[in-house]
């Protein structure tokens, strides 16, 4: 219907890493509109199919409205001293390490804030960690790595100046639509702009891609160390940047010369002429932009692909200039946010680092907190295995729902169905995780809370309330801090707003801040509830009475590690695994165009459902036929963890020997389907990340 009501919000999109702005109108009727924003710096007015139908998923069925102890409603007092009661007697009697929160890429910038707070400065543990470590630890460990510190050089712009943008492990036009909107407008003007995509399927993305390279699962570190060894022999590296700017390049050149070319042709599934095609247009292209996602993150050795790519910006100077620099897109609509107040089990407040002495003393002064723990936290899935034997006696899980996205999530479910004290906050009452709560505490959903989120190019953004809290339903920051008052740190929790929550934020970033620590928007720290509604979208770096802004970093050098420079990481290549007789497939998981996570959200949408309208395993033709299935057959697919049963999608977009399940169904809305019941829960030494894109199965028909 026509909407005549004047009044319009602008917030931003809570699904993906692009950070959208979007314009939200309720009519007189009290029907919701949504539009892009079009001054909105990421998408300047487009919205993807999941950002146009988010008014589509904003009713209230199914919805937690009041907190519940054991099944029945109860008051918020009551729900809340309970909790607090509960950690308290955990901490008292087994340490602060019996106790943990999972909490979510989904929640805002001050949740997140509050969240690492309370753990890590009073309760005494950094057994805070997020669903983000399975979405961008491995970009965020080679970050630090390579810089010294978790930033992300380049900007959105970017991709459309450079002449050549390199999508590895990236189905861009699925999972960051507007993005690869502006890619394919910015080409299309643009037509000597080369692109390539680097996926061993054959997806959308591929689709305005000049090269399409089908490359084997897991051999992104050949590739691209192969790359560097190029670099170097073409005599294209830039030797002025390397020695006044860098460390340990030599190591870093023997390590990737391992390999000839027929070897990395067998390491990479690449023939050699695709190879050296692609090594030509890097050496010959100035301005590069080398994208990356899930498909290099989600590995056990995703750290390593990281820094196997950062290496080549660094040979080459291509970095933190227009056009040029390595771009880790971030899957999730705040886990950037999450990465700048310390929301990973290793990683402190303002992008401080745990383990240094200095960094837990300045945090643990700002706070005014008794004791900062002195070692990291437990990851995710540690953190799920240390639920399961016992040692994690109290859990609170926050925005998120692991009985259906980690790795092994039929033993994640055990452990949760077993741990003495489960806490869900959450806006749907029945997730497959929320059925397990002992205590269940109604959140505000999108539209109705109000704080802040950072994109995958650093754009902070505010998310604004634009609908009243349905039944007694509450920010999670606000449960957080009356948690923590209810423990006992009265003082430390008095905030009574997410303004004053952000201005605490933007103030730790800049204390004690001389330069040397990239994350600082202290310009924001004297924030007023006005100001901070008033907020318009702005990157970071933004350091109190800073002359202009930077938009990029590392042009010229200034690294966060103590001497300046960047590191080379000497990375190894590692060769195609060989399939097994009795696990013949090499399983890859994702999104799909129109869903987001486990669908609480997008399954409410009748048109986003319509798109891809039930879990499918795409397999190739010859595959098919061989174990006997046709299109839309039921196919069982197994590997040791667990099962799955789907329709088979018999396309030559697959690669053969290779199948992709996506991620988002679970048993709400298919039986069986739950894909992260087959993936082993093995991970990157790192960072930690599971490896959800290489994961050996058998199929057959059901
Ligand atoms: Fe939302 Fe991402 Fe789509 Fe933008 S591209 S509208 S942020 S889902």
């Amino acid at each position: 219907p026509e909407l005549v009501h004047e009044k319009s919000t602008k917030t931003t999109c809570p699904y993906c890493g692009v950070g959208c702005g979007v314009i939200a109108r309720v009519g007189d009727d009290g029907a919701v509109g949504v539009k892009g924003d079009p001054e909105h710096p990421a998408n300047f007015g487009r919205l993807c199919s999941k950002g146009s139908a988010l008014a589509e998923t904003l009713d209230l069925d199914g919805r937690l409205l009041y907190p519940e102890i054991g099944g029945r409603r109860a008051g918020w007092d009551e729900a809340l001293d309970l909790v607090a009661t509960r950690f308290s007697r955990s901490i008292a009697e087994h340490g602060p390490d019996s106790v943990a929160f999972y909490v979510s890429g989904q929640l805002l910038t001050e949740d997140y804030y509050i969240a690492n707070k309370l753990m890590k400065g009073f309760i005494g543990s950094a057994n805070i960690d997020t669903n983000s470590r399975l979405c961008m630890s491995s970009s965020v460990a080679g970050h630090r790595r390579a810089f010294g510190a978790d930033t992300v050089p380049g900007t959105y712009e970017d991709l459309e100046l450079a002449d050549l943008v390199i999508l590895t492990g990236s189905n861009l036009a699925w999972c960051h639509p507007v993005l690869h909107q502006r890619l394919a407008v910015a080409k299309a003007s643009r037509p000597e702009m080369k692109v390539v995509v680097i996926d061993p399927r054959r997806t959308m993305t591929a689709d305005i891609a000049d090269m399409h390279l089908a490359i084997a699962p897991d051999g992104d570190t050949a590739l691209f160390n192969g790359l560097l060894a190029h670099l170097v022999r073409s005599g294209a590296v830039d030797q002025n940047y390397i020695s006044a700017h860098t460390k340990n390049f030599v190591e870093a050149f023997a390590a990737a010369s391992a390999l000839d070319l027929p070897e990395l042709a067998t390491a990479t599934g690449l023939t050699q002429a695709e190879l050296r095609d692609f090594y030509r247009l890097f050496e010959t292209i100035e301005k590069v932009v080398t994208c990356y996602s899930q498909g290099v993150n989600q590995s056990v050795g995703g750290t390593d692909k990281v820094n196997a790519i950062l290496n080549c910006h660094l040979a080459t100077g291509r970095i933190g200039r227009p056009g040029m620099g390595p771009f880790s897109l971030t899957g999730q609509p705040n886990a950037m946010g999450g990465r700048e107040v310390g929301g990973l089990a290793n990683m402190l407040a303002a992008h401080m680092d745990i383990d240094q002495p200095l960094h837990r003393d300045l945090v643990q002064r700002f706070w005014g907190a008794p004791a900062l723990p002195a070692k990291p936290g437990l990851k995710a899935v540690d953190m799920f295995r240390a639920v399961a034997d016992g040692r994690i006696k109290a859990l609170w899980i926050m925005a998120t729902n692991p009985v259906v996205s980690l790795p092994d999530a039929d033993a994640v479910e055990a452990a949760i169905k077993n741990c003495p004290f489960v806490v869900v906050s959450d806006i749907l009452r029945e997730t497959d995780t929320a059925r397990h709560a002992h205590v269940l505490l109604p959140s505000l959903g999108w539209g109705e809370k109000d704080g802040t989120v950072t994109n995958s190019e650093r754009r902070i953004s505010r998310q604004r309330a634009f609908l009243a809290a349905p039944g007694e339903a509450r920010a999670d920051w606000w449960q957080l801090a009356e948690v923590g008052r209810r423990m006992g740190f009265g003082q430390a929790f008095a905030h009574t707003s997410p303004a004053e929550v952000f201005a605490e934020h933007a103030a730790l970033s800049g204390f004690e801040n001389d330069g040397g620590r990239d994350f600082d928007i202290s310009a924001h720290a004297a924030i007023d509830r006005e100001s901070y509604d008033d907020l318009l979208p702005f990157q970071w770096p933004q350091p109190n009475g800073a002359a202009r802004q930077e938009k990029r970093f590392f042009a010229d050098g200034g690294f966060y590690h103590p001497d300046g420079r960047a590191r080379f990481v000497a990375v190894e290549a590692r060769m195609a695994k060989a399939a097994s007789d009795a696990l013949p497939f090499t399983l890859n998981t994702g999104r799909v165009r129109d869903h987001w996570h486990t669908m609480t959200r997008t399954g409410k949408s009748a048109r986003l459902s319509g798109h891809l309208a039930e879990p499918f395993v795409e397999i190739h033709p010859r595959d098919a036929q061989e174990i006997g299935v046709a299109d839309a057959d039921l196919v069982m697919i197994e590997s040791p963890y667990g099962r799955v049963i789907v329709r088979a999608l018999v396309t030559e977009r697959q690669a053969e020997r290779n199948l992709f399940v996506p991620m988002h169904w679970n048993d709400q809305f298919a039986a069986k389907a739950r894909i992260d019941a087959l993936v082993a829960p093995v991970t990157d030494p790192y960072s930690g990340q599971p490896a959800s894109k290489n994961v050996a199965v058998r199929a057959a028909p059901f």
